[in-house]
């Protein structure tokens, strides 16, 4: 007789995906045809932060091209050892903001859980790279404190799921948490930070959407897409699964050097977004993080930056060029349309 094992049978199509995402860097160059020199003198850099991507995001990059978008999010590179000065771990001082184990409270009305660690890609310009997690990881015995003090504080309306990525818990585990914090009156909102939808589609299964759909508050769900070729049709669909659950969609991107500091780029990735039901929410300017030097944009180029796009698009679909200041009520505008207008003559 044979019989599934109960692992067998949980195992869903996107937890597959999850575990066969190339983690080899010399695998990933072979299959876009580059060669392994690429990654020479990158291995103390892997070791630490180990490359991860799903292959269906892999089958977004093109082939041969050294300097694809897509690419130079995720390939370990020797640059990232090289000590650079006002570089640190934790540039956003996050430690001083931690409430509880794996809670954030930095702005009034908000509060940020890192629901777990795990990503299903591991992005190379990450400011959470040099985070604790081995602290942080959650399951409902880590919560129990992050959730005590939300629901004790009734000033927090809003909770936002992070990581890490939220999605990357299974549908049993998310409804375990949301069944927690189902007893707490003053949340109105639950925010999902995700990048699940966009590398690893196959995550917004039946199962997430049911869960989604019977939330009891408003749901927005806010992206993670840097580049216009990060969307495909697997994308499309996923997110319309995702609208049609209730769910606001917005997207945030990272301003990255060699990946998206261009107007055209950014421009077509607002216009496709907004294809999917998506609107453009912050373009932050990447934090001073340890091993991410080499994706700084300077804040007067991303200034110019958005200023083309005012040119281009309509505001709506401009996002809000942003950095983020340690002790500061909220996140810092840099810019959000046209610079200001020259001093009126009277
Ligand atoms: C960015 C961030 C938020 C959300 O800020 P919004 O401006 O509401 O998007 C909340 N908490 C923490 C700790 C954050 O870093
Ligand atoms: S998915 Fe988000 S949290 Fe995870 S590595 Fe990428 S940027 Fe960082």
């Amino acid at each position: 007789m044979i019989t599934a094992t109960p692992k067998a049978r949980q195992t869903s199509a996107w937890q597959r995906e999850l575990a066969a995402a190339i983690t080899d860097p010399r695998e990933l160059l072979e299959q876009l045809g580059l060669p392994a020199s690429l990654v020479e003198g990158a291995d103390p850099v892997s070791a630490a932060f180990p490359l991860r991507v799903p292959r269906g995001f892999v089958r977004r990059m093109r082939r041969g091209d050294p300097a694809d978008p897509l690419l130079r999010q995720v390939l370990p590179l020797a640059v990232e050892a090289r000590a650079v000065p006002g570089y640190v771990a934790d540039p956003l001082r996050e430690a001083d903001a931690r409430r509880a184990p794996g809670l954030l409270h930095k702005y009034r009305g908000r509060a940020l859980l890192v629901a777990t660690g795990a990503c299903a890609v591991h992005c190379r310009y990450c400011f959470r790279r040099e985070f604790p997690y081995a602290e942080q990881v959650g399951h409902l015995g880590r919560w129990r404190e992050a959730l005590l003090q939300v629901s004790a504080d009734a000033s927090i309306r809003e909770l936002i799921l992070s990581g890490g990525d939220p999605l990357s818990l299974g549908d049993e585990r998310l409804a375990q948490l949301t069944g927690e914090l189902a007893g707490i009156p003053h949340l109105e909102t639950l925010r999902i930070h995700t990048r699940q939808p966009v590398v690893l589609p196959e995550r917004v299964d039946a199962g997430l959407l049911g869960w989604l759909r019977h939330l009891p508050w408003r749901t927005v769900v806010v992206l993670h897409v840097n580049h216009p070729n990060e969307l495909d049709g697997s994308v499309y669909d996923a997110l319309a699964g995702l609208r049609d659950a209730g769910a606001t969609l917005l997207n945030q991107s990272v301003l990255l050097a060699g990946v998206n500091d261009d107007a055209s780029v950014l421009a077509a990735l607002s216009r496709r977004l907004h294809r999917a039901g998506v609107l453009p929410y912050y373009l932050h300017l990447p934090d001073a993080v340890a091993g991410t030097a080499h994706f700084d944009v300077p804040e007067s180029r991303g200034r110019e930056l958005i200023a083309d796009l005012a040119r281009e698009l309509p505001g709506y679909l401009v996002p809000r060029l942003v950095r983020e200041v340690p002790g500061r009520d909220a996140k810092t505008t840099i810019a959000a349309g046209l610079g200001a207008a020259p001093e009126a003559i009277v």
